[in-house]
């Protein structure tokens, strides 16, 4: 079955109460999906192994639990949780505070190896690093890791594959693999965290200051709707937010939740109340056209999208993105951005900004990025409108990694 939302309650990640299996079994990776057919869209994600349960993958309360169901003290899990989510550590060697048979039994419980790097490419001067990681199945993701002067963001996947089957996104053409479980998705921020702490990403103009470099920015931009794998994705949000040690205390507003448009998905974000930047990947203003380009469009449209991105404005006081890959001849007229910027500010003023991207180039699309002069226009029509307007820089085009390429090659 492919065309009805997966309730909440089927995401992979729903392991807490489980008793604990460790080794976790070794899955054999299934056939490739088939490429999806055009307007496909992919709801369910295929049932695979579960991934082996992970301390990121619970809240506080549920560490407690799954420690004492390994047999341990409910204490136990606040030591272990200041280890991985303070220090990054998940060796057992460098856990000094504990007796040495917990530390094992408690890493070896809850600490499982989630993610195995493969590959890892580096581009523009070493700023940018892309790292495509197996996961316990056989199932490749990948995460794009980029310093910037004043911040560095990564790009992370929720998702094996994508079901959303957009025709000029590499991931959406792969078709949707699984889920990722809460835990594989935080494993991505931690590693790149330890990776920054190791001096790895290259300087970003600003190696004057003293201060070790974390990670200030998590994008869900990678592969995957991540509204579709939602308590997975939710949870790795708390987990990311939730002040050390429960969690890695980064700022709710450094993270960005990018999503085709689930509306109901997107509702159901809204009254978390967690003040993260909710980015709409819009593409075209028009319903005919955003049918094609965007397939989720036939069930929820422009003006129903739009209207729960406003919605999630008034609530969290975010103002939201709308993304737009400005494709030559396909979205980019300037009667486009006249109706993108009426239907925009038909809803109010200032509550959202537009931020256009050439269009990447993926293998087998028909499409190309616009015209500079054309993508100028666009620009200043929308701006015409007084909406705030700025083109995305785009990392990693020469390694595959920039938005719309991921799709877990390992070449
Ligand atoms: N499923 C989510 C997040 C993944 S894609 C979403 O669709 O929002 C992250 C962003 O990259 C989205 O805005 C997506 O539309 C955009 N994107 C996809 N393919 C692209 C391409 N070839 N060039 C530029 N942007 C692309």
């Amino acid at each position: 079955m492919t065309d009805t939302p997966a309730p909440a309650s089927e995401s992979a990640s729903e392991s807490a109460t489980e008793p604990v299996s460790v080794p976790a079994p070794v899955v054999l990776p299934e056939p490739t999906t088939a490429r999806p057919v055009p307007g496909q869209l992919t709801f369910q994600a295929p049932r695979r192994g579960k991934p082996p349960r992970h301390l990121a993958d619970f809240t506080p309360a549920e560490r407690k639990e799954a420690v004492e169901s390994l047999g341990h003290k409910g204490y136990r899990a606040k030591q272990l949780s200041a280890h991985y989510f303070e220090r990054l550590e998940d060796d057992p060697e460098q856990m000094t505070d504990l007796p040495k048979a917990v530390r094992s039994e408690l890493v070896a419980g809850l600490l499982p190896t989630l993610l195995t790097p493969i590959v890892q490419r580096v581009a523009d001067d070493g700023q940018t690093m892309k790292y495509a990681w197996r996961l316990h199945d056989g199932a490749i993701v990948e995460s794009v890791l980029m310093r910037y002067p004043k911040r560095v963001t990564i790009c992370i996947s929720s998702q094996a594959g994508c079901g959303m089957n957009c025709p000029f996104c590499a991931t959406g053409q792969a078709g949707l693999t699984r889920n990722m479980s809460a835990g594989e998705i935080v494993e991505q921020v931690v590693w790149a965290a330890r990776a920054l702490r190791r001096g790895e990403l290259a300087g970003g103009g600003d190696d004057d200051h003293e201060a070790p470099l974390r990670v200030s920015n998590v994008v869900f931009m990678g592969m995957g709707e991540a509204l579709a794998n939602y308590k997975a994705s939710v949870g790795a949000i708390r987990r990311l937010t939730d002040p050390a040690p429960d969690g890695l205390g980064m700022s709710a507003r450094g993270i960005t939740m990018s999503t085709v448009g689930l509306v109901p998905g997107i509702d159901k974000l809204t009254a978390e109340g967690i003040p993260v930047t909710l980015a709409l990947s819009l593409h075209a203003p028009d319903d005919e056209l955003r049918n094609e380009l965007v397939p989720i469009n036939t069930r929820w449209s422009v003006d129903e999208a739009l209207d729960a991105a406003y919605r999630y404005f008034e609530a969290t006081g975010r103002r939201v993105s709308i993304e737009y890959a400005l494709i030559r001849d396909i979205n980019d007229q300037g009667w486009r951005a006249d109706l993108l910027g009426e239907k925009l500010n038909r809803r109010g003023r200032g509550w959202v900004h537009v931020n256009p991207i050439p269009l990447n180039p993926t293998p087998g699309s028909k499409w190309t990025a616009s015209r500079p002069g054309v993508e100028q226009n666009f620009v200043e029509r929308l701006r015409a409108h007084g909406i705030p307007t700025t083109i995305r820089d785009t990392r990693g085009q020469d390694i595959d990694g920039a938005c719309g390429q991921l799709a877990a090659s390992t070449a």
